[in-house]
């Protein structure tokens, strides 16, 4: 098939619809395992040799960061109707790679707490899956995404096996705060990081641009295009810009027979498959659902339990930060290299180190991480394109301003809630003419208590590092992480939940999802390698159903 070829595969024995990092393993899975795949995504390619020029873009303020990835417009029109706005088009990338084209890259497990968390912490659902489960899929994910760490992080999940490259050094100003941390008797330890701390699996190690979120020239950070490419050598066929209007049933309303996409020249066709994966992330898989309502599924397809687009949640962002009296060499890495998940599994504990410690809290809080920043405060390069002088003014004035600035971030978990939801905005459609997503989202008051909670800590350590704090994120001005998860819940009972542990719907027997919308709850940590992992789950139950002696693709 060409380049432009985006008529269907005629014998494909599997759809996914989504190039992101959940489609491109769930494709390159199967196609290691000699099945036909296409896969169908609804943005472009975006080619390898234009990344230094979109690295350009990001550091010029004349552009919008969306604009380096080209997110938003009619395509990506939505609304957003909760209490609190939701920036979609901030949140995801649709091309061939999917949001990780954007990311930040940090990629850790679950702890085996949020597996059971309503037994555990009581709020929230219990997973119909342990940490045991799902094990040894994260040691295959994080080969998959070439994961730089060290195994030093007390509070993390039990593993055999050292993260696949060695983790990167702590920065200078984590060594200042692990110095700070101690006295108050935090622990510190690394983030394990999907980026090549030495050459693995073909791409270069990272070279220090700094510009990883929104784009890295190297391809040092992953991405999964790299997955995709892949799976490309391996036989897959991907079809770009192609978006999927709607999945079909046919006589059988328990199967899809066909995926509807629509092409750039205004055409549309219908890919059939025996299995379909939806791969499209957690805003789209619901949607696309919704949008396939029938006749024979007047509610949306798959969503006989009305769960679809609920319980949509994400993570909330907590920080604070300001100058020290002296250089803290910000912006110097791109990444973060330090975090601690000392309050993860007990939100309230006290601390106490030589210098004081953190006071206990009594109130029912839900997970929280604390990250520590390096990009606080501007880059040199932002102030001397904002500046309004020249030459040596210019420099001199950068020098008495750059490079003092510190910060502290923390990413709390929000309770799913079956009223935060996506649903279909029918007064306004996209490109094609479907109604748009409508995000409903708003706070609840455990979430909103663990944000200050977070912001209490990071004043406890702030202060022993001498830091005049003239920033904070707490309640009132928090935002979302873009992490997605919760619409297409996962469970046991067909009345509750929309996919069963094995990733297939429950009403539907061919159709499968690979997205952190399955997750029944979402945790502290960023969800992507957990994504990983339940796509290899997901290729390895579809790689079953397409065996000759399976029957109906149970
Ligand atoms: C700024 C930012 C920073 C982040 N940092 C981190 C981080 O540090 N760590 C972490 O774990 N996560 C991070 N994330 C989240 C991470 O990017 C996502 O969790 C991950 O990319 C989700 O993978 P996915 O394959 O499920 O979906 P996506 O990556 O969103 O891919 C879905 C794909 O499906 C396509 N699609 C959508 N609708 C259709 C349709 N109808 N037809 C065909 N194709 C369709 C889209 O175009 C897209 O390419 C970050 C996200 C952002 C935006
Ligand atoms: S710091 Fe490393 S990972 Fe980030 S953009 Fe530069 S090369 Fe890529």
């Amino acid at each position: 098939m060409s380049a432009t070829d985006r008529t269907p595969s005629a014998e494909a024995d599997v759809c996914v619809v989504g190039a992101g990092p959940a489609g491109a393993l769930v494709a390159r899975e199967l196609a290691r395992e000699g099945h036909e795949v296409v896969v169908l995504e609804a943005g472009p390619r975006f080619e390898d040799a234009d990344r230094e020029a979109r690295m350009e873009r990001t550091i010029r303020p004349a552009y919008a960061p969306d604009s380096v990835w080209k997110m938003g417009g009619p395509r990506d029109a939505y609304r957003s109707t909760g209490d609190r706005h939701y920036p979609l088009n901030a949140a995801r990338v649709k091309g061939v790679g999917g949001s990780t084209l954007h990311w930040q890259g940090m990629v850790m497990r679950l702890h085996e707490s949020d597996f059971r968390r309503a037994s555990e912490s009581g709020y929230g659902v219990d997973w119909p899956l342990s940490y045991e489960d799902l094990r040894p899929y994260y040691a295959r994910a994080e080969r998959a995404l070439g994961v730089a760490g060290a195994s030093d992080n007390p509070f993390a999940p039990p593993r055999e096996e050292p993260h696949p490259l060695p983790a990167f050094e702590p920065s200078y100003s984590d060594a200042l705060f692990a110095e700070a941390c101690e006295r108050v008797g935090v622990t510190t330890h690394s983030v394990p990081n999907a980026r090549n701390s030495e050459p693995y699996d073909g791409r270069s190690p990272c070279v220090g641009y700094g510009t990883c979120k929104p784009v890295c020239p190297s391809g040092a950070k992953y991405d999964a295009s790299h997955t995709v490419r892949q799976a490309e050598a391996l036989g897959v066929e991907v079809i770009d810009r192609a978006p999927v209007q709607r999945l079909e049933t046919g006589s059988d309303p328990g199967r899809v027979e066909a995926a509807v996409y629509a092409t750039p020249d205004g055409t549309e066709h219908r890919q059939t498959a025996r299995e379909f994966v939806l791969a499209a992330g957690g805003v789209e898989i619901p949607r696309l659902l919704l949008l396939s309502a029938s006749p024979d599924h007047p509610d949306g397809l798959a969503n006989r339990s009305g769960a679809v687009g609920r319980y949509f949640h994400d993570h909330l962002f907590a920080g604070m930060g300001g100058t020290l009296d002296r250089r803290t060499r910000q912006n110097h890495v791109g990444f973060l290299t330090s975090e601690s998940h000392a309050f993860y599994d007990e939100p309230g504990r006290s601390t106490t180190g030589t210098a004081g410690g953190v006071p206990a809290s009594d109130a029912a809080l839900s997970a929280f991480k604390l990250e520590f920043l390096n990009y606080a405060g501007p880059s040199p390069v932002e102030m001397a394109l904002s500046a309004d002088d020249w030459g040596d003014s210019l420099l001199a004035s950068l020098r008495g301003a750059y490079g003092t600035h510190v910060g502290m971030g923390g990413l709390v978990e929000q309770p799913p809630r079956a009223a935060n939801r996506i649903a279909l905005d029918r007064s306004t459609t996209d490109d094609h003419g479907n109604p748009v997503p409508d995000v409903q989202w708003s706070l609840d008051g455990r979430t909103r208590r663990t944000l200050e909670r977070v912001n209490e800590v990071q004043a406890v350590v702030l202060e022993e590092l001498g830091v005049d704090v003239d920033w904070r994120v707490g309640p009132e001005n928090t935002g979302p992480a873009f992490h997605h998860m919760g619409t297409t819940r996962m469970g046991t009972d067909p009345d509750e939940s929309v996919v069963r542990p094995d990733l297939r719907t429950h009403d539907v027997g061919n159709l499968r999802v690979a997205s952190s919308a399955v997750f029944p709850t979402g945790g502290a940590t960023n969800p992507t390698l957990t994504i990983a992992a339940l796509a290899l789950k997901c290729a390895d139950h579809v790689a079953a159903a397409l065996e000759p002696s399976a029957s109906a693709t149970g």
